[in-house]
């Protein structure tokens, strides 16, 4: 973890001192939400949503994102079980119909299992936030579930955000991002 601090600020300080991007691809969500500006989530070779850093964090709109939040364990406040996400990812050669998360998505809907979702932006989205999320829960037909409800106070901080999460990350240092992988790609530039 040293070793991997050293060179991210590495990292860091070359990005301010050239001034080009850096685009992350990894699993560790907790260490997009403190590097990047925006995070880009795949699954199964798809993008499944798009949202500013801290947005993702205390506001996400897709069910593998909040598994994700909910998979890394807080460093302050109140201790709260983990989750993880059930299953395993499918095989990128034989795809669920549908939604390739359903098999293991909580929230799942009947025609999840048939209709594959367009990456959108959300019916119900606030103008000015930068979101896309391919969910059939977010195309405005039914209320999403609490935890991927839009809210009033979506920006008004920590504690806001996924239970297990919201009281640990850090805010996003000023990077930007997107990125790609099997669960988790950010960037920062
Ligand atoms: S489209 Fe359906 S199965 Fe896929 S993530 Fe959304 S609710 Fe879950």
């Amino acid at each position: 973890m040293v070793t991997q601090r050293e060179i991210l600020e590495e990292l860091m300080q070359l990005r301010e001192r050239l001034g080009f991007a850096i685009i992350f691809i990894t699993h560790d969500l907790s260490l997009l939400i403190e590097l990047a500006d925006s995070i880009a989530v795949m699954y199964a070779g798809r993008l499944v949503e798009r949202a500013g850093a801290t947005e993702l964090f205390r506001s996400p709109r897709h069910p593998y994102s909040l598994g994700l939040l909910n998979s890394f364990p807080a460093l302050h406040g109140e201790r709260v079980r983990m989750e993880g996400i059930p299953g395993s990812p499918p095989s990128l050669t034989a795809l669920p119909q549908g939604c390739a998360f359903h098999p293991r998505c909580a929230f799942a809907l009947d025609r999840c299992r048939t209709d594959t979702p367009r990456l959108a932006r959300p019916q119900r989205e606030p103008a000015g936030r930068e979101r896309l999320a391919a969910c059939w829960l977010q195309d405005g037909r039914q209320s999403p579930p609490g935890p991927l409800a839009v809210r009033l106070n979506d920006d008004a901080g920590p504690g806001t955000g996924p239970a297990s999460a919201s009281a640990s990350a850090p805010a996003p240092a000023s990077a930007s991002a997107s990125a790609s992988g099997d669960t988790t790609p950010g960037s920062a530039r």
